[in-house]
């Protein structure tokens, strides 16, 4: 019976190889297809107990068509804009040299590496505009991955979620491996999608102990799929999650997925919370 359960763990590993192109797993996770999604159910546990970190049985997000809305607006006046389809020059890669995104048409498009702004930022207001290439190819992650991290290390997803399944918790909206959007309120590849964010920066003690965590509320395409959510901690591939202890600001990063995906209309407003205890 034993060699039996071996054989069959050894048969998934080998069945579910090409999906792991994207993102190989390391040997002692096995992926997993349930109901067309590919994920885990042999990584860490959420702290929820109901489910683990890219668990393919948490349910989908329900799909809200969104409506219309003003969309390549005019930034407010105090808006530190971060893209005017003119130039990178608001960014570098993570070594500090420019950006290797190319800009034509008034767009961005992800290239070679992430980006980092050059400004950091705490609590903030951030709007952002994306559009996944066309024809979408790929499957789950693979489909026109990229992501927001706010202070470099908490994600809120870009993904082509249209018609396109993933683990609930790696979708677009969602905090990465953590908690999956409200809604999913994606928009076809091709269409420009909108993201209306406020951040909320954790808060360290002198200890270094979490006093209050990230918060993060979104709005996408018009549709609220985060409500003042909690991150637990920075997101990474397999984690629950975890903080280590940083200052006040930090930078806004983008991912480079192996996607080109578009980017245009970026701008933060500095939004610090006031009478904090
Ligand atoms: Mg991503």
């Amino acid at each position: 019976m034993k060699n039996k359960i071996i054989v069959v763990t050894l048969l998934a590993a080998v069945v579910s190889a090409p999906a792991l192109a994207q993102t190989p797993a390391t040997p002692k996770n096995v992926e997993v297809v349930i109901d067309g999604v590919a994920g885990f159910q042999d990584t860490p546990m959420q702290p929820d107990g109901k489910w683990h970190v890219h668990d393919p049985a948490r349910p989908q997000p329900p799909v809200v068509t969104p409506g219309t809305f003003s969309e390549n607006a005019k930034p407010p006046a105090d808006a530190i804009v971060l893209f005017d389809g003119k130039d990178v020059s608001e960014w570098t890669d993570k070594q500090g040299n420019p950006a290797p995104w190319k800009v034509e048409d008034g767009v961005m498009v992800s290239a070679k590496s992430d980006i980092v702004s050059k400004k950091k930022f705490g609590d903030l207001q951030l709007h952002l505009e994306f559009r996944e290439p066309v024809p979408g190819k790929g499957d789950g992650q693979g489909r026109g991955n990229s992501g927001i991290f706010f202070m470099g290390q908490y994600e809120i997803q870009v993904l082509d979620c249209y018609g396109n399944k993933t683990y609930a918790d790696g979708g677009t909206g969602g905090l990465y491996g953590q908690h999956p959007a409200l809604a999913n309120a994606c928009r076809p590849p091709g269409e420009w999608e909108t993201y209306d964010i406020i951040f909320t920066a954790p808060r360290f003690g002198v200890d270094g102990a979490v006093e209050s965590p990230a918060y993060v509320t979104v709005t996408l395409n018009g549709v609220v799929v985060q409500n003042h959510q909690a991150y637990r901690g920075a997101t990474n591939w397999k984690s629950p999650g975890k903080y280590t202890p940083h200052g006040p600001t930090g930078p806004i990063a983008l991912q480079y997925h192996n996607n080109s995906v578009s980017f245009r209309n970026i701008w933060v407003r500095p939004v610090p919370l006031v009478n904090e205890p």
